[in-house]
């Protein structure tokens, strides 16, 4: 394992960090198959790993309510003795902060559920423009204050997906923040915050952690022909989650990405890749490059099926309404595509469900236009199979 600075804090961190929003389940989101989780979980610690990144709605049944990857956490690390070795990372549910006491009640629940004193790592989670202004008015440095002094907190820092003015304004009003987590990949270099908010936060000694670094999965699955064509001409021949990892190592404003596991092969994967040096020379950076824009060329959407807008109240399977419409674009095959999209998809939950009511909207961390996606989708597979 390779392990770099973080920032300010001094610690130091493996490059690779152990998401756990995407922990193997068994009969839904909130059913954590604990006993295969626990195994990835010992063998990423075992292999170097030493962050683990949580948040309280992780491994949900709505997404947003309390949820079971923390308390897992809590009992695996009640289990054996590697509390004190991992740098534990959780993040504050500021959507659902209505009141400053509400910052208290929600840390505590967060400890509780963790079966630990102290967090090492403590977040405000995907803040966007309006909970910056909300948490800002509830008097949330006062907050970080009191949970820095009591030792409940040993760092805090903030996640987001949002422009970089707006990450720039925040890290300048509070100078205690030490890390932020923002989107990055060789597709989002200025997307969102992107490379500027990466520059800004080495700039500020803060540590920089990535996430999305596969994009949703989108830079490893589905790899279109002229895509394969162009990394076979690379001098170094890689794998595609190779290329993404590489790529954010290879940058100096990164000292941490976090990949959200599912499986023990990932796990084992990830650590290859994060343990092996490899320097990406400026031909095959060329490479990187001809294939971000060959990507471009083939989207239908920013969707990286985060899950933050559903559920839906009207029943609109959102997910894969713009997943399946972002594949008919990439794979080029609309035929396929609607395939699945009419057999995987229930009748009610398709995009011609979506009433236009715009509730999702504020929830989406790609900051799309949720019905207006779902209109094009209508418009492209129809109501329909035999359409095609
Ligand atoms: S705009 Fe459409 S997808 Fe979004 S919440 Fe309303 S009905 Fe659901
Ligand atoms: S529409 Fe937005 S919030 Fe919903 S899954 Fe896609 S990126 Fe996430």
């Amino acid at each position: 394992m390779i392990y770099n600075t973080l920032g300010k804090t001094g610690l130091e961190v493996s490059r690779l960090g152990f998401g756990t929003m995407r922990l193997p389940t068994k009969t839904n989101n909130a059913d954590i198959n604990k006993e295969e989780a626990s195994k990835m979980l010992t063998y990423a610690i075992e292999n170097g790993v030493n962050i683990i990144d949580t948040a309280y709605p992780y491994h949900s049944e709505g997404l947003e309510g309390s949820g079971e990857s923390e308390r897992f956490l809590g009992e695996y690390f009640k289990e054996n003795s590697y509390r004190d070795e991992i740098i534990l990372q959780t993040k504050s549910p500021v959507w659902a902060v209505e009141k400053k006491s509400d910052f208290d009640m929600f840390l505590d629940e967060q400890l509780e559920k963790l079966q630990t004193d102290y967090i090492d790592i403590y977040m405000l989670h995907s803040l966007n423009v309006a909970d910056w202004e909300k948490v800002r008015d509830l008097n949330v440095f006062d907050f970080l204050d009191d949970a820095l002094s009591s030792g409940k907190v040993k760092h805090v820092g903030f996640s987001s997906h949002i422009e970089v003015d707006y990450v720039i304004e925040i890290i300048d009003e509070y100078p205690k923040w030490e890390v932020a987590m923002t989107q990055l990949n060789y597709l989002d270099e200025y997307y969102q915050s992107g490379v500027m908010g990466t520059n800004y936060l080495k700039q500020v000694n803060m540590g920089s952690m990535i996430m999305e670094p596969l994009r949703g999965g989108r830079l490893v699955n589905n790899i279109p022909d002229e895509v394969k064509e162009l990394w076979d001409m690379a001098e170094v021949k890689r794998t595609p989650v190779e290329w993404a990892l590489q790529y954010l190592w290879n940058r100096d404003d990164v000292d941490c990405v976090f990949s959200g596991m599912t499986t023990m092969d990932q796990v084992k994967d990830n650590i290859r890749i994060a343990s092996t040096e490899d320097v990406i020379s400026d031909y095959d950076k060329e490479i990187i490059r001809e294939v971000a824009r060959t990507y471009r060329t083939f989207l239908g959407n920013d969707c990286t099926r985060c899950g933050y807008c559903m559920p839906c109240p009207h029943g609109v399977d959102i997910i894969n309404c713009l997943t399946e419409y972002n594949i008919a674009h990439m794979m080029r095959d609309p035929k396929a595509s609607a395939m699945q999209y009419f057999s995987l998809i229930d009748d009610d939950s398709r995009a011609d469900s979506c009433v236009q009511c715009e509730e999702c909207i504020p929830f989406c961390t790609q900051m799309l236009n949720i019905p207006e996606e779902l209109q094009k989708v209508y418009e492209y597979f129809g109501s329909e199979f035999d359409h095609f």
